[in-house]
């Protein structure tokens, strides 16, 4: 079966259906402006993409942190830095999703990925912060830092676990298997 994908121009928003091809160059007929690829097709991307970025954040905020715990501040820093801009990168690629998402569920479990990468985002930025501050001997100031990313850790389990892509976008297939 062919596969149909819907591409949006960038420029006003006209839509056009794209068969075959996985990647054409698609430029609109209205205005010339290069359509990019939107609905669900993008929204699997985008999940897909953001999801790697995510796993790719918990694992070096939980380096960073163990790093931390050994008194090893600057190596530590560096750790959040990179963990806060790999969860502000998913949390980008989760909002297209809940933007372009056509089911519901999919949809919704972008939505509660994006708002749990959005705490743990800012529980990096406070983490790295506090290891600044303790560096310069504001022991107080790094205290204050590490209560904020305490907190915010704190919401993000509110938000449960954030789904593969092959939880979320294969449910079909994932049923057949269990019942064979
Ligand atoms: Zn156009």
């Amino acid at each position: 079966m062919e596969r149909t994908q819907t591409y949006r121009c960038d420029g006003c928003g006209s839509e056009y259906r794209v068969r075959g091809e996985s990647q054409p160059k698609v430029v609109c007929r209205d205005c010339d402006h290069e359509a990019t690829l939107c609905g669900t097709a993008a929204a699997q991307r985008a999940y897909h993409i953001g999801y790697t970025r995510y796993r790719e954040a918990r694992r070096q905020l939980s380096d960073a942190l163990a790093t931390a715990e050994d008194g090893e501040t600057t190596l530590a820093r560096g750790g959040f830095d990179g963990a806060a801009s790999d969860f502000e990168a998913s949390v980008d690629q989760f909002t297209t999703v809940v933007r372009e998402a056509e089911a519901e569920t999919l949809a919704e479990s972008s939505e509660r990925a994006r708002k749990k990468a959005t705490c743990l985002w800012q529980a990096a930025e406070w983490l790295s912060g506090m290891t600044y501050a303790s560096e310069q001997g504001e022991t107080a100031q790094a205290g204050t830092y590490r209560q904020d990313a305490e907190n915010r850790l704190r919401a993000a389990k509110e938000y449960g676990t954030v789904s593969s892509p092959e939880e979320l976008l294969q449910p079909e297939e994932l049923e057949a298997q269990s019942e064979a």
